[in-house]
């Protein structure tokens, strides 16, 4: 199995002189091609601080992270910035689409340097708004479209470059029960038929319950990880509400 993400002893220590405070210590974690990996834990866990590192946007104290055997620490900022685009795909909680740009415009924005044709660009927003069934909104503007449809959007958009890793920042958080049932069904058969990698901080043991491994963070340090096997959704989702509840604080977000 290949490995996509490799994070080794990180540690990332806010602040400087006498008041320091350690965000994360000791987290190490591989993640291989395909895997649906969801990280929880309560809030000020650490959780978007390590997001944040594997998404280049932070450096860490020390440690190492590669993605794709690339060591992302020490990279200088033009090497990231290209490493960001051709690598990474990105969902947010609140979607981050372009307001004056249509749907199909704002797919198209990760590939604006790609050196493809215009059909080979129309097939693939097509392929990617079947999966995400954002067909009849391409022409729309996001202020027409409902917020599930401006989530499957940016979907659509973090996968449309075939990025080697796509991750997500509480991507249910703005989203109603069927929109974020709909997400999630949709990053599964991502994961499960096209290999894609996704990495997902959320709250929601609901949204968590689709991925096939969660880890939970405490304090900054490994707490425990689920792993979801051949158990189905439901019994999943329960486990990872009881160990919520062992985590404490947290579980309250939890619906
Ligand atoms: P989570 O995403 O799990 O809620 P964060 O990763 O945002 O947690 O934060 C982890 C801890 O690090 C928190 O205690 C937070 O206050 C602290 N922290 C985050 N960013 C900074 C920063 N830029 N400076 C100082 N402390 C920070």
């Amino acid at each position: 199995m290949k490995t996509i993400v490799e994070v080794k002893q990180l540690k990332k220590v806010y602040g400087a002189k006498g008041v320091v405070f350690t965000a994360l210590d000791h987290i190490n974690l591989t993640i291989h091609e395909g895997e649906f990996v969801g990280i929880m834990g309560p809030s000020g866990a650490g959780k978007s601080t390590l997001l944040n590192m594997i998404a280049t946007i932070d450096q860490p104290t020390s440690g190492d992270i590669t993605i794709e055997g690339t060591s992302i620490i020490n990279m200088k900022e033009e090497q990231l910035s290209s490493f960001r685009r051709d690598k990474l795909g990105f969902i947010f909680q609140d979607y981050n689409l372009l307001d004056t740009l249509t749907v199909k415009e704002n797919i198209l924005l990760p590939l604006a340097l790609a050196k493809m044709n215009v059909k080979e660009l129309e097939q693939r927003v097509q392929n990617v708004a079947e999966k995400f069934g954002i067909t009849s909104i391409l022409e729309k503007y996001p202020y027409q479209v409902s917020g599930g449809q401006k989530q499957r959007t940016a979907a659509a958009r973090a996968i449309v470059a075939n990025p080697s890793l796509i991750l997500a920042d509480e991507p249910t958080g703005a989203l109603d029960s069927k929109s974020a049932t709909d997400l999630m069904e949709s990053l599964t058969d991502l994961s499960e038929q096209e290999k894609a990698t996704i990495l997902m901080v959320t709250h929601d043991a609901f949204a968590a319950s689709y991925c096939q491994r969660v880890i939970f963070i405490k304090d900054g340090k490994l707490f425990t990880e689920l792993v979801k096997g051949n158990t189905s959704r439901k019994p999943f989702f329960q486990k990872i509400l009881d160990v919520l509840s062992a985590l404490g604080g947290g579980a309250s977000d939890v619906i």
